[in-house]
């Protein structure tokens, strides 16, 4: 599992800055969240295939978290995509990407697919056999929900040494990976613990931004690996916070130290900061693994359970 951050600012696209964005690697996916104005010329620098994203996931429909998707859409009908593209968002979204496309009399050669989103529940969007997403409800000055991206648990994995030593058929190898006890050639049950090990831990990420500090999303986040969390104020500015509905960096950490997460990503800090370490050392003051994103960088989820 790796993400890649391809902007991680708010409110405008600058020289080196761009508004946010950002790609998850999971299981055979490449998810797209968030598609600020730029997505496409960042996707190209990090050499990411246009053709492998499949699912794109729009927090909210401010223009530094979607204004480049519909740029992105008609790339890829220059690009000939034939592959069906779904995209999960606030309601409202397919009337703006669609009036556009009509009045440009650019309709898509694909098949473009809204899910639109309209609870203030966590709900199931995305299903397949290795991995789900749910929304995570935020709390913002308009409807917006972050993503909670999760691996299913694969199966177990087969102790070869002690099916060999136990004499155990070939035929029961499928059974066996899926958890059920067997039989030996000697008609003599054997639990499955004895002859298979657990799968690898499943991993787990959450995406959260943009949100005003909000404790009742932590039962959704819980023990996840990694939190991105918004902090787009540092506590000086903390009386911004509230007003904007955003979150500062103490509060990011306050919410990772609540849901017990392994690493912190911070981002989507104001263009009022230069120094982004600032961010890091508020934060580290409350949670112990906080990391900075930075446009292009990648985390390795392997990396960061360590
Ligand atoms: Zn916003």
């Amino acid at each position: 599992m790796q993400l890649t951050i391809l902007g991680c600012h708010s409110a405008t696209p600058r020289i080196d800055t761009n508004p946010t964005s950002q790609v998850l690697q999971i299981k055979n996916h490449m998810f797209l969240i968030d598609c600020g104005e730029g997505t496409q010329v960042q996707l190209r620098k990090a050499k990411i295939k246009f053709n492998r994203i499949k699912h794109i996931f729009i927090s909210h429909l401010h223009g530094d978290h979607y204004f480049g998707l519909v740029g992105l859409i008609s790339t890829f009908r220059l690009l000939t995509r034939e592959t069906d593209l779904h995209i999960y968002g606030p309601k409202g979204l397919k009337e703006v990407i669609t009036l556009q496309m009509k009045l440009a009399e650019s309709w898509t050669n694909y098949k473009l697919i809204f899910h639109e989103l309209t609870s203030t529940k966590s709900e199931l969007i995305f299903e397949d056999d290795k991995v789900e997403v749910h929304t995570i409800p935020l709390d913002h000055r308009v409807y917006t929900n972050g993503f909670l991206f999760k691996e299913k648990p694969g199966e177990r994995k087969l102790d070869m040494n002690a099916i060999f030593n136990n004499d155990i058929d070939v035929a029961y190898y499928r059974k066996l990976k899926q958890g059920a006890d067997v039989v030996d050639n000697k008609g003599e049950l054997i639990k499955n613990s004895e002859l298979t090990k657990a799968p690898a831990p499943v991993k787990i990420y959450a995406f959260c931004s943009d949100t005003a500090y909000n404790p009742s999303i932590v039962p959704i986040i819980k023990d996840a690996d990694v939190l991105y969390h918004e902090a787009t104020f540092l506590e000086k500015h903390a009386h911004l916070a509230p007003k904007t509905k955003h979150s500062t960096a103490k509060e990011a950490a306050e919410i990772a130290k609540l849901a017990n997460v392994r690493a912190l990503i911070l981002g989507h800090y104001s263009t009022r900061y230069n120094d982004y370490e600032d961010f890091r050392e508020e934060a580290s003051s409350v949670f112990d693994n906080v990391l900075l994103s930075k446009d292009g960088k990648s985390f390795d989820f392997d990396d960061l359970r360590s």
